[in-house]
């Protein structure tokens, strides 16, 4: 992705400090404290992107509190953007990379993860970049409750057979697999960007759920 220079953005994402955590290596274990209903469970969407699905996530499930990160400023301030005019208050943004994940969130603090069209870095060499690469389960598992979940979608079916196979190797539980979401019409998912744009050109999109044992 591009980065481009949005010197307003700053200012943008400090104006609405409410929703776009500032400090946010401060709230490990105290996620909660953040939320209205601070007992709800905690989402948890990495690489966030310009938000359309934890918007509208945080739209259908009133119930739940989510955390999206997102890496590139530039893109999360879209997200940011999305957030307030869903006018929801049970969604949280972090602009941070998520390799920090272990000093962002305490053990057992996350009920549930989203890894949405993550960069599938098709390249052998590149494999411990992948989001489902077993040293990034490893953070996974200790942020989530026990027998947490993982929730992955992807256009990308080179990222799909080696999460699948990684997911597989971790020993976990796959609780649900789809080849093409789309023609399963789940009418509770809530289509990302990206899963529009390449749905849009007729290619399939893969989801699939893993439990941790
Ligand atoms: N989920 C969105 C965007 C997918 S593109 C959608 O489906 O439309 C992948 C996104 O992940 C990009 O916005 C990229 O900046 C972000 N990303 C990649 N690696 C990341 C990391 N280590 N930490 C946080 N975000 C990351």
């Amino acid at each position: 992705m591009r980065l481009r220079n949005k010197p307003w953005a700053d200012d943008y994402m400090r104006e609405h400090d409410y929703i776009v955590v500032q400090e946010p290596f401060e709230m490990l274990g105290k996620w909660s404290e953040l939320f209205k209903n601070p007992n709800a469970p905690l989402h948890l969407e990495i690489g966030s992107g310009k938000g359309q699905f934890i918007a509208g996530m945080g739209k259908q499930h009133n119930d739940i509190n989510f955390v999206g990160i997102e890496l590139v400023k530039s893109v999360i301030v879209g997200a940011l953007k999305k957030v307030l005019d869903a006018d929801v208050d049970n969604v949280r943004l972090v602009n941070e990379d998520a390799k920090d994940l272990r000093e962002l969130f305490g053990e057992n603090e996350i009920d549930h993860l989203y890894l949405n069209f993550s960069d599938p870095w098709p390249k052998n060499r590149h494999e411990k970049r992948r989001l489902t690469y077993h040293t990034f389960l490893d953070q996974y598992k200790k942020v989530l409750v026990p027998g947490g979940e993982i929730t992955l979608k992807t256009d990308n079916k080179g990222l799909f057979e080696y999460s699948l196979i990684s997911f597989s190797q971790y020993g976990m539980i796959l609780e649900d697999v789809s080849v093409d979401l789309h023609a399963d019409e789940d009418p509770l998912n809530v289509p990302t960007e990206y899963e529009e744009k390449f749905s849009a050109k007729g290619q399939p999109i893969y989801r699939c759920r893993a439990r941790f044992k």
